[in-house]
């Protein structure tokens, strides 16, 4: 074991601090005449006695046996893992954001209140929808919300039988998840073989029992879906409402909007495509946009304008879901949003996702050579592999994945979209230049090589990271939070 492998509990030495407290100033009294008998520790403590040096080398060390951004690629498909500019994080953490409480009056608040309205407005504007709801928490809270709206909206006309949410094969999986934890039945459309949506197949399933679609675009594949008009108004013309799932808007910022393709409803994941580092669970914003027919029934409040150029929060919504998250959801991700939105501009917001697609599609070519590549065909931000060509047929993804590892670079997400044997799906983003991108495909077609000359290399993978193969499902359902070794006392 290496000095730095060393945990604290090993560097352990009876005797070593690393604090000095003050001197006792209260005269005359020992420390516990002044705390109660009973909660007083009557037992040694196990903690380790360690330097401050020692302290400092053993948090930064772990921190090391991490992979985040800031060391390198991380082309995890349907995530969005990219670079996300510090000056955001700067923006978030000013104390007149930070000091404030949430039950501050309106007029205490009009910064806050200014920059959530205008957060709002933008992204109203960049989806081509009427009005924006800042409260939910995330994509998949964004969801629901879109879904209670579509409840609450065939309600309010007594269309109470609107029972079905139709949903793609190729949505993301909280799609259906979603509509059913909102009490529908779910219908699901297969896509065709070029990995669109099939027109005959939802024109057979629409009626009035249609409360509406949900259609992740671009869908899982990473394909836009060409008959994208026809799929709003055949839903449309059934009484359906129609719903974007716009978690991936990296495809399409400034280049088309969900509003303008005849959808209701779509929510953002400000936490992939409007900078918020994600990974490690949150947190997040899934704003939702409405068309103005659903201004209604959105949660309260909704942060509000008045004429004379003040801001307010507005607790007078007719038919309004309630509330879906205490006060006005994650401010300091909305402020991120709001800084990347401003520092991009129009022009760079626009120039993010033209680079998001040129560079998924510059990887998939360049590595359908040696890995199938299902769909030889324009994709969006994101592309699906189904692995690796191999005649023996004995590599799987998970192995090529884990050489990944050993190669210096994050793996991609395997084994997703279901639809897709063996899937890669790999998702470069705007963020990452031309040489990152070529290193990357020198690695993948050097796995490609080595699963010719030596696969035993790639099935033993990785060879060089702290952890190797866990039990994927014991490593989550069985975490170990405690050091179980010997303290060195
Ligand atoms: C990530 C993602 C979601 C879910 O977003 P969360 O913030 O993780 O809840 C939904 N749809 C698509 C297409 C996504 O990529």
């Amino acid at each position: 074991m290496m000095a730095y492998d060393k945990l604290i509990f090993e560097l352990s030495k009876p005797g070593k601090t690393g604090y000095r407290l003050p001197s006792l100033d209260v005269e005359g009294k020992d420390l516990s005449e002044y705390i109660p008998e009973e909660l007083l520790a009557t037992d040694e403590l196990d903690f380790p006695e360690v330097s401050e040096v020692d302290v400092i080398r053993h948090f930064t060390n772990l921190s090391m046996k991490n992979y985040g951004l800031d060391r390198g690629f991380y082309p995890l498909g349907s995530c969005t893992m990219k670079y996300n500019p510090k000056i955001n994080e700067d923006v978030a953490s000013l104390e007149g954001f930070t000091n404030l409480h949430p039950y501050q009056k309106d007029e205490d608040v009009q910064g806050t209140l200014e920059a959530l309205y205008n957060v709002g407005e933008a992204l109203s504007e960049i989806s081509g929808m009427d009005f924006m709801t800042l409260q939910p928490a995330a994509g998949a809270h964004g969801e629901i919300t879109g879904v209670m709206l579509i409840k609450a909206y065939h309600e309010h006309n007594g269309q109470n039988q609107r029972n079905k949410i139709i949903v793609p094969d190729a949505a993301h999986g909280t799609n259906p998840a979603t509509a059913a934890m909102a009490g529908y039945e779910i219908i699901e459309i297969k896509s065709k073989p070029n990995g669109m949506v099939d027109i005959d197949a939802l024109k057979a399933v629409v009626g009035d029992d249609t409360a509406g679609l949900m259609l992740t675009n671009p869908n899982t594949l990473g394909i836009y879906d060409e008959n994208i008009k026809d799929i709003t108004s055949i839903i449309h013309d059934a009484g359906g409402l129609v719903y974007y799932d716009g978690a991936n808007m990296n495809a399409i910022l400034g280049h088309s909007r969900p509003g303008d393709m005849g959808f209701d409803i779509v929510h953002y994941n400000v936490h992939k495509t409007f900078s918020t580092p994600h990974g490690g669970g949150g947190p997040g914003a899934g704003p939702v946009g409405v068309k103005s027919f659903l201004k209604p029934f959105l949660p309260k409040p909704v942060v509000e304008k008045k004429d004379d150029g003040t801001y307010y929060l507005d607790f007078d919504v007719p038919y309004t879901l309630g509330k879906m998250k205490a006060f006005v959801g994650h401010v300091a991700i909305l402020l991120r949003t709001y800084s990347y939105i401003l520092t991009m501009g129009k022009d760079g917001l626009r120039d993010a996702s033209t680079m998001a697609v040129l560079n998924a599609n510059y990887l998939a070519q360049s590595l359908k050579e040696n890995y199938n590549l299902p769909l030889d065909r324009l994709y969006k931000h994101e592309f699906v592999l189904a692995g690796i060509k191999d005649d023996t047929h004995t590599i799987t993804t998970l192995d090529v994945a884990k050489r990944i590892l050993d190669k210096g670079f994050h793996a991609p997400t395997v084994y997703f979209p279901l639809i897709v044997p063996e899937a890669l799906m790999i998702e470069p983003t705007e963020s990452e230049p031309k040489d990152t991108l070529d290193d990357f495909i020198k690695a993948l077609n050097e796995i490609a090589e080595e699963a010719k000359t030596n696969p035993e290399l790639l099935k033993t993978a990785p060879h060089d990271t702290p952890v190797r193969r866990p039990d994927e499902t014991k490593a989550a359902k069985d975490l170990v939070l405690k050091y179980e070794g010997e303290i060195n006392a």
